[in-house]
């Protein structure tokens, strides 16, 4: 597979220091990561600004001893060399605890806080996820069973197993000379352009992907694809594997249910574009550093 030459300009998460696991270990930290999940209400928080690691005693306080609040609990692995883990309540079952407590979903938590802690709750997100779809069997219907050692769910009837899922995209950059092009998407009412972006189908190459998806959602055809980068996106479970595209030939055409607006952009005026954080960011920028005169941060 081609590797875009300036893929060395940016490494996606290069010191994200997370190791998971599923098993919970012999000798735990002392501290742990504590992502508390609520059945209905998603995250919940004691502060909503960070999240840092508290000792144990505290977190099973913060829970109480009351066993029916806690639905699962999931080992997640280390970030830092500090355990993390995943309580899966339902605060119905006891009402008067976490009253004042702060609610959040993955996508406020992104705009609260600028720190890798945020993809791990990102992952304790898709284990939550994982632990609420696949609690039935979807072939027969029976309730399943956690796999020892793994993670996995298993149909005691039938023998199905599930996994976490992990849906597999493209996010690819297309440009021509000097433009790059951006897109404003229709569906979800964000204030950027971004690079284009969309989930592979059954059947199809990484590099067949971009080509279809390019060509439906602004009627542009493309060549020389080549890989970039990849990131996990926790919000949509997917697996984004960066491209560069080179324009080949075409004028843009949008698929209106997609996308709101579509253009070509100089380096040195694009629109409001996605931070760093994101694959996306980092793709826009590696195009700018090369094609505009500003330093490097
Ligand atoms: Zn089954």
């Amino acid at each position: 597979m081609a590797v875009d030459s300036e893929h060395s300009v940016e490494k996606v998460n290069e010191q994200f220091m997370f190791l998971s696991g599923c098993v919970f270990p012999h000798e735990r930290t002392s501290s742990v990561y504590a992502f508390v999940i609520d059945i209905g209400d998603g995250f919940i928080l004691e502060d909503q600004a960070v999240l840092t690691p508290r000792p144990l005693r505290d977190v099973e306080r913060m829970l109480g001893a009351s066993q029916r609040l806690i639905q699962q609990m999931h080992y997640l692995g280390t970030y830092n060399d500090t355990d993390c883990v995943l309580y899966v309540i339902d605060r119905r079952e006891d009402p008067g605890r976490f009253v004042n407590a702060f609610t959040a979903n993955l996508r406020t938590l992104f705009e609260l806080w600028d720190s890798d802690v945020w993809l791990v709750a990102g992952y304790a997100w898709q284990i939550f996820e994982w632990g609420r779809n696949f609690r039935f069997c979807g072939r027969c219907g029976v309730e399943t069973v956690i796999v020892d050692g793994e993670r996995a769910r298993r149909c005691e009837q039938c023998g199905l197993v599930n996994y976490p899922r992990i849906s597999p995209s493209m996010i690819v950059r297309v440009q021509k000379g000097d433009e790059i092009l951006l897109a404003k998407n229709a569906q979800f009412k964000r204030p950027f352009y971004s690079i284009l972006a969309g989930f592979m189908e059954p059947g199809e190459t990484l590099y067949e992907c971009v080509t279809r998806e390019v060509c439906e959602e602004v009627g542009v055809k493309v060549k020389n694809i080549r890989y970039f980068d990849s990131q996990y996106w926790p919000m949509s479970g997917s697996l984004m594997l960066g491209c560069v595209a080179d324009y080949d030939s075409g004028e843009i055409k949008i698929d209106e249910k997609e996308i709101e607006h579509a253009a070509w952009f100089k380096a040195d005026a694009l629109p409001t574009v996605p931070s760093k954080r994101s694959i996306a960011g980092v793709m826009i920028d590696a195009f700018v550093m090369r094609h505009s005169n500003r330093k490097p941060e």
